[in-house]
């Protein structure tokens, strides 16, 4: 499949629907092509604008999805309409695909008693589901080889890292080169809501683009991230969009 990218403030970004998306990746699972998909979102691209390791990993991912409603604004400014693909939501019918398809997967993320409440609820909504490994979050760096060891012999063929933004993706592209054939995911809190941990947005709010909103609400802690990261970064937008 030929994906049509746009790059925003130097970063590509996929133009896809949410369900050209899972076709894309099935096949690349199917013939076994190793996949990193980024949740693309002003507050990752503010981190790779200072991150050099990060901003590389980003640039050199196969799969770019724009989760954030900040990435649809920046989308529509340069005239495209663009659907927004939550991770957590593209993560969960990777979990539907897994289960259909026999895909062995990985979970590591969030803290302990999260990742054991997400194990459980996920085997008893999808019973046929393959976990082959599944472990918390927190890990220090030497832990961390150890870790990815331990992932790599079990050979599963998707890894969903839920650690946040940038530790997900770093550790990821540490963990590609002991798999170069899985597919990985960084989902950020993913695990909190599926472990009934975090709530998700009612509908209203995610179908007209306010789960921000909502999530801001419930946890006023967020606030200071999103109103210091958007404001500049779709200034920054329109400055390019103007310029080009
Ligand atoms: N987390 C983790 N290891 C760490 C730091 C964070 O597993 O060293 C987990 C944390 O428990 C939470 C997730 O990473 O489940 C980060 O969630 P957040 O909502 O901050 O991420 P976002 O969705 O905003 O990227």
């Amino acid at each position: 499949m030929n994906k049509n990218r746009k790059k925003i403030l130097g970063y590509d970004i996929d133009l896809i629907s949410f369900q050209d998306a899972i076709e894309y990746l099935k096949t690349r699972i199917d013939s076994k092509l190793g996949t990193h998909i980024i949740t693309i979102n002003p507050e990752i691209i503010e981190q790779a604008d200072k991150n050099q390791d990060l901003n590389k990993i980003i640039k050199e991912s196969e799969l770019v999805i724009p989760d954030g409603v900040g990435i649809q604004i920046a989308l529509k400014i340069n005239g495209i309409k663009q659907e927004r693909i939550p991770g957590v939501d593209l993560a969960l019918e990777l979990i539907k695909l897994s289960e259909k398809e026999n895909y062995s997967i990985a979970l590591i993320g969030a803290k302990e008693h999260v990742i054991k409440k997400t194990e459980q609820n996920l085997e008893n909504e999808y019973p046929k589901l393959n976990i082959v490994y599944a472990r918390n979050g927190y890990f220090n760096k030497d832990e961390e080889n150890e870790i990815i060891n331990n992932i790599s012999q079990k050979n599963p063929q998707i890894v969903f890292a839920a650690l946040g933004a940038p530790k997900q993706e770093l550790f990821i592209n540490e963990c590609r080169k002991k798999l170069p054939n899985s597919t990985f995911i960084g989902i950020g809190g993913s695990f909190d809501v599926w472990a009934g941990e975090v709530e998700r947005a009612p509908e209203l709010f995610r179908k007209t683009g306010f789960e921000w909103l909502y999530r801001t609400i419930k946890q006023p802690e967020r606030f200071k991230r999103i109103y210091k990261t958007l404001p500049v970064f779709l200034f920054k937008v329109i400055i390019e969009c103007v310029n080009n």
